[in-house]
């Protein structure tokens, strides 16, 4: 059922404490944490407690649990004392999503290219 843990996703582990991971922020619905192969100096994932496979389908179903993954993410630049940041929702394979739980990768604290490869 949608938005019920799922046993073999690997967000839903480091939700359900499962399998460990660097917190560093937490809200009632969200869980930010290091990403595990960082891509620069700040590397965080701000996902939704709640299992959904992309940011749409979150947004589709518990809109203002999306808009708490946003302001996550800000707060986590303010923490990291980001001037600027990206904020990146890889959906579908083709373009490099590899955990299927909605996430946004807060990116920061190095020069960052536009386009993105
Ligand atoms: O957007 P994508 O699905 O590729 O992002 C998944 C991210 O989860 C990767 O950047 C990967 O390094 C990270 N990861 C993690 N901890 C794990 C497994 C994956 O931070 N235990």
């Amino acid at each position: 059922m949608a938005g019920e843990p799922q046993d073999d996703c690997l967000f839903c582990k480091i939700v359900g404490g499962r399998i460990p991971a660097t917190v560093v922020r937490e809200t009632e619905t969200t869980l930010a944490f290091r990403d595990i192969n960082p891509q620069a100096p700040t590397h965080v994932l701000v996902i939704p407690k709640v299992h959904h496979p992309d940011a749409a389908s979150l947004a589709a179903a518990e809109p203002a649990i999306l808009a708490d993954v946003v302001r996550e993410a800000g707060e986590v630049a303010a923490d990291e004392k980001l001037d600027s940041y990206r904020l990146v929702f890889n959906t579908g394979s083709g373009a490099g999503q590899t955990v299927f739980h909605a996430h946004a990768h807060v990116l920061g604290g190095r020069g960052l290219q536009w386009p993105p490869g």
